[in-house]
């Protein structure tokens, strides 16, 4: 069995997968708004920060559009007070207390914005951390199909890219949108109130500007899934030659050019696409920054004119007030444009979180499951029933894997399956904890089919040693206690002793405290798997899957383990795979399969005795 989301190594048919789901991304343009309403339940848990924010971010809104109607002030009745028509002296007492308050809205202003700051960032935050569990917790919850047909580095990519990618927009857009809304609102407003002429005129522009931003923003989407695309294959890339394996690989094929070729090349694409996406954005940010400084100046003339050919007086402090509005509007409309474009941009990036978080999981427990203590039969009972298994990415028409295996495995007794390579031997050990699920026939745990119960509860009966032993970068301690966490000290040595590794560990520097390494690799071969069983022996489990765990053993750790296994499974239903004979020897029944059929079955005399594929396979390997 290979380790589960290992290298992935059969997934070369993936990436033309991920260009058809692409496509269809694309077509599903029309589910915009269904979209936005997912995006929108994410904040439901934060409802009443939401408000706070919102409060908030209005308050400093208002606050800030005060200043300039205080400015009026300052001008026409302060500095320059007219009375029927003379310009009277400075009102100092009045001037020293508009300075006054605008001073202290200035405070104001300030302190509310550290609020919404702090508001804000733990909404958006939090809401960005909500998604990232939720789409971890439901990758887990995957088959392992799933995880052998996908690069391990493109699901890494939906994880870090696509939910890092959102997270600003998860963040600001609520307040960004809310506040700017508030000030252009207000500012509006009090640019109504100083005069409603200039107040059209300076609009005027607006409504082109929302044409230009829809396309520009429509042309960014197609960029943004381009770009993410593009940088999962890089993740992929990375993760796939950078590991201990990848390494190891690509230096004993002298292939580090090729890699790096091949890293680069899509790199190139990266950075075009990155570019392309700024460049998009910022010819459309440049247009609005043109249209938005030329406002004011067209105000300017247009005041003029109106005084010049109209009979309208427009007031020196009126033009100033009118004018700082207006200058305080242009940020936050330009704000408001930015937020629309990332707003829409981030909509493939959503598409391709709800992808992965829509994807139903091929094998799943039936609602109404029941535990494995709930079944009929005695826990430990194993039996398959006619099972015929496909590879889910098999090719069509070619022949199952498995074809009408049939065999009973009783409480406490040893089933051992040997034959020739590709047989399907590991497939069958797959079908018992669920890892994969028949196509047809069933196979019943504890006498009830394994469709019917819990897979977890499954699980907690299994302990389960594959060909490849998978640790993890930590200590061989805590390894160890993956299977067990409240496993005490003398737990662990026990079960390391039991499976004849323990005086190695003892002999390390750090004894249990020492570091294994990425995937294990310092230790050896033999090292690894007795770790393995170890691990494996501490969760104690009723039934046993050992997949040639003692293949990577020498002759004399070999029969240690062995003698430690054979203890070990006493009073354990155990099934096992093994190539090297001399492990199933005293098992109590061997099966022999050949193209996913038993063919033999009996123990070790009655097989030697029929003198077929058995007693063959005994020769050999004498
Ligand atoms: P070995 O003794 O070499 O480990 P085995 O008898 O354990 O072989 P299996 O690993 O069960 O054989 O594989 C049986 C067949 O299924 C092989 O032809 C293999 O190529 C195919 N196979 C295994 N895993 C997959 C998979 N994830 N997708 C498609 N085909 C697979």
């Amino acid at each position: 069995m290979g380790p589960p989301g290992g290298g992935g190594g059969r997934g070369g048919a993936f990436r033309g997968v991920d260009e058809a789901r692409q496509r269809e991304l694309n077509a599903a343009a029309p589910h915009v708004p269904h979209l936005w309403r997912r995006v929108a339940a994410l904040f439901r848990p934060y409802k009443g920060q939401l408000a706070l924010t919102a409060v908030l971010v209005i308050a400093g809104a208002a606050v800030a559009v005060v200043p300039p109607l205080l400015v009026q002030k300052i001008f026409d009745h302060a500095l320059f007070p007219v009375h029927d028509g003379h310009v009277q002296s400075v009102d100092v007492r009045l001037l020293v207390i508009l300075c006054a308050a605008m001073f202290g809205l200035f405070l104001l202003s300030a302190a509310l914005n550290i609020g919404q700051t702090w508001s804000t960032a733990s909404v958006g935050n939090a809401v960005t951390g909500d998604l990232r569990v939720q789409l971890f917790e439901h990758l887990q919850d995957m088959e392992l199909a799933f995880f052998t047909r996908t690069k391990t580095g493109v699901i890494q990519s939906r994880l870090q890219n696509d939910v890092g990618g959102v997270s600003g927009v998860l963040t600001n857009t609520v307040t960004s949108i809310l506040g700017n809304v508030v000030t252009v609102a207000a500012s509006v407003v009090t640019m109504v109130v100083l005069n409603w002429r200039l107040t059209i005129i300076a609009l005027v522009l607006l409504p082109i500007l929302v044409v230009v931003q829809r396309k520009v923003g429509q042309r960014r989407v197609r960029i943004a899934a381009a770009t993410q695309e593009s940088l999962s294959e890089l993740t992929a890339i990375t993760q796939e030659s950078l590991s201990v394996s990848g390494v190891m690989l690509s230096k004993s094929f002298n292939r580090q050019r090729v890699d790096s070729a091949k890293y680069r090349e899509q790199n190139d694409q990266q950075v075009a696409l990155q570019v392309r996406r700024a460049m998009s954005g910022s010819g459309f940010m440049a247009v609005v920054g043109v249209i938005m400084s030329s406002v004011p100046v067209v105000i300017y003339l247009v005041s003029g004119l109106f005084m010049s050919h109209g009979n309208v007086v427009i007031s020196a402090g009126t033009i100033v007030a009118f004018t700082t509005v207006l200058a305080r509007v242009l940020q936050p409309m330009t704000g408001l444009m930015r937020v629309a474009l990332d707003v829409q941009t981030s909509q493939a990036l959503f598409a391709r979180i709800f992808e992965y978080l829509d994807l139903v999981p091929a094998v799943a427990d039936a609602p109404d499951a029941i535990t494995v203590e709930e079944a009929p039969g005695p826990i430990g009972r194993i039996e398959y029933r006619d099972v015929v298994f496909a590879y889910p990415d098999a090719a069509p028409g070619s022949r199952p894997t498995l074809d009408g295996v049939s065999f009973v495995a009783e409480p406490g007794r040893h089933v051992a399956f040997v034959g020739p390579s590709g047989a399907g031997k590991t497939t069958i050990m797959y079908l018992t904890p669920r890892l994969y699920e028949a196509t047809s026939g069933s196979v019943l745990f504890a006498g009830e089919d394994v469709r019917r119960l819990v897979g977890t509860s499954i699980i907690d009966h299994v302990g389960i040693v594959s060909q490849e032993t998978y640790l993890f970068h930590a200590t061989i301690a805590e390894n160890l206690r993956y299977a067990k966490p409240d496993a005490t000290d003398d737990d662990l040595v026990r079960a390391c002793t039991d499976a004849n590794i323990h005086h190695v560990i003892a002999g390390f520097e750090n004894g249990y405290d020492t570091i294994v390494g990425e995937r294990g690799y310092r230790l050896s071969g033999g090292e690894k798997q007795r770790l393995a069983i170890a691990r494996v022996l501490l969760k104690n489990p009723p039934v046993l899957l050992l997949d040639e765990a003692t293949s990577a053993l020498d002759t004399v750790s070999e029969r240690v383990v062995q003698e430690a296994l054979e203890r070990a499974a006493v009073g354990r239903t155990t099934l096992s795979v093994a190539h090297r004979l001399s492990t199933v020897r005293d098992a109590d029944v061997i099966n022999v399969l050949v193209d996913g059929r038993i063919v033999e079955s009996g123990d070790h005399d009655d097989l030697l005795a029929l003198g077929g594929v058995y007693a063959g396979l005994v020769a050999e390997q004498r």
